[in-house]
C-alpha cells in the first residue's frame, strides 16, 4: 500500500532498525519502546488488521509468531518470558493499520494490561 508507513519500511523507502527479515516478514525496533525489548513483527503483505485478514493470510500471520520466537531467542528473553500481541481497533489502541505483532520483554509485564 503506497501511503502505509510499515509498507515503506518493507520497501526500504524509509530506514528503520531491522532485527529480522525473511521472505514473508520484517521485524524492527519500536520507535517508542514500552519494555527493554519491544520489536514489531509485520507481514510484508499489507493487511490492515486482524479484522480484515482472510484465510489466505493464516500462514503468514502464524509465521509472525515463529519469527517472534526466533527474535526472543536472539534477544535472550525466551526463558525470562515475553508477550506477543496484536492490538486491534480503537479499544486496543491500534494506531498503525498494517498488522504488527508487538514482541515485548526484558521486564515483568503486568496482567491484565491497562
Ligand atoms: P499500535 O498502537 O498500532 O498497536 O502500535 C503501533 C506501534 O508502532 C507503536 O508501538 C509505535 O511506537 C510504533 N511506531 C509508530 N511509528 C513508528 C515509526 O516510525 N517507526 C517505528 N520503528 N515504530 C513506529
Ligand atoms: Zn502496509
Amino acid at each position: 500500500m503506497s501511503d502505509c508507513l510499515f509498507c515503506k519500511f518493507v520497501r526500504k523507502e524509509i530506514p528503520t532498525r531491522v532485527v529480522f527479515e525473511d521472505d514473508s516478514c520484517l521485524a524492527f525496533e519500536d520507535i517508542n519502546p514500552k519494555a527493554p525489548v519491544h520489536v514489531l513483527v509485520i507481514p510484508k503483505k499489507h493487511v490492515a488488521s486482524i479484522n480484515v485478514m482472510t484465510m489466505e493470510d493464516e500462514a503468514v500471520l502464524g509465521h509472525l509468531a515463529f519469527a517472534a520466537r526466533q527474535i526472543a531467542l536472539e534477544k535472550k528473553i525466551d526463558q525470562s518470558g515475553y508477550r506477543a500481541v496484536f492490538n486491534t481497533g480503537p479499544d486496543a489502541g491500534q494506531s498503525v493499520f498494517h498488522i504488527h505483532l508487538h514482541l515485548l520483554g526484558g521486564r515483568p509485564l503486568a496482567w491484565p494490561p491497562g
